[in-house]
């Protein structure tokens, strides 16, 4: 899996970071969206699917691989 995010679409709601710290983080100063891990591990995909379908601006891209 790999994983990319729009930083300019992002509308820094923080439901990512909330639902999967450990590959989503927000910047202190504007909220927006910080990738943590382009290539999380597997233990890890299906809240990572689940971020990308929860987010409301469809900034978090997902590929399987
Ligand atoms: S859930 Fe979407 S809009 Fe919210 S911070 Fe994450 S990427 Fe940005």
């Amino acid at each position: 899996m790999r994983v990319s995010v729009d930083t300019d679409a992002c509308c820094a709601m923080g439901r990512c970071a909330d639902t999967e710290p450990r590959v989503f983080d927000q910047d202190e100063d504007t909220g927006t969206v910080v990738l943590l891990q382009a290539a999380p591990p597997p233990d890890l995909h299906d809240t990572v699917r689940l971020c990308a379908e929860l987010c409301p601006c469809t900034a978090i891209t997902v590929t399987e691989e």
